[in-house]
């Protein structure tokens, strides 16, 4: 994967070492408008989707972490009659970079996005069951996946984080653990050997590693959450 020299050239004067927006985070704590992000999301599309997010929304969630939920979502839905979706980009801006293990809150938001953008693009071209076609109903919960993190996203982030690594400025991590995680609860599932070997060949045996750890660590979560569920249960009918 090639990225562009032109919008390279762009998201360095926004992004990179002395970028602009990157300076008022790192000296100021001001993350980026809503506008900004637009503009960087615009970029993205063009530096590694072929120019096709320049329809996506932006806006910041405060708390929505801290709620529990993730770094950011991707929230899209067809728009009726236009075989056409509409899609948004929600992330926190709270600085998450200790929790998240990068260097600052300014590169932990950029990661955030890349994740969400590769939802974006991937959410905007697929057809989620409006086919009704079998073997798209069959492949779904293996390339789409439950919650987005299928084959398909893991082999467009494994390819987007090594080339961000190598040709933009900053520490990149796609969250590709947190991928795994949200799809083993939704589908209770890893991504399997044959898409790992279609992935980035520099994160296949970190894939392979990973999978085996986070399915050993759920299904330890499941049995602590049966015996709770147990416990809470004999106290509830002792009442
Ligand atoms: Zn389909
Ligand atoms: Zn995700």
């Amino acid at each position: 994967m090639r990225a562009r020299q032109k919008e390279l050239a762009k998201w360095d004067e926004e992004a990179g070492a002395n970028g602009r927006l990157r300076r008022a985070c790192d000296e100021q704590a001001k993350v980026p408008s809503e506008d900004s992000m637009k503009y960087l999301i615009t970029l993205i599309g063009a530096i590694f989707f072929f120019c096709r997010l320049d329809h996506v929304k932006f806006s910041w969630q405060p708390g929505l972490r801290s709620r529990k939920g993730p770094y950011g979502k991707t929230i899209s839905r067809w728009i009726d009659g236009m075989w056409e979706k509409e899609v948004e980009i929600v992330m926190d801006p709270n600085d998450w970079h200790e929790e998240k293990r990068v260097r600052d809150h300014f590169s932990a938001l950029m990661g955030t996005l890349l994740h969400e953008c590769a939802h974006a693009f991937l959410d905007s071209f697929s057809c989620d069951g409006y086919c009704e076609a079998d073997a798209c109903r069959v492949s779904r919960t293996r390339v789409e996946g439950g919650s987005g993190h299928g084959s398909a996203w893991f082999r467009v982030v494994t390819y987007v984080e090594a080339c961000a690594n190598a040709n933009m400025y900053g520490q990149w991590k796609l969250g590709l653990e947190n991928g795994m995680w949200s799809e083993v609860w939704k589908e209770e599932r890893v991504i399997g050997e044959e898409d790992i070997r279609l992935c980035h060949p520099r994160y296949q045996q970190y894939l392979r590693y990973k999978g085996r750890e986070v399915i050993r660590e759920w299904r330890s979560e499941m049995r602590v959450s049966r015996r709770v569920s147990r416990r809470v249960g004999r106290r509830v009918s002792r009442r």
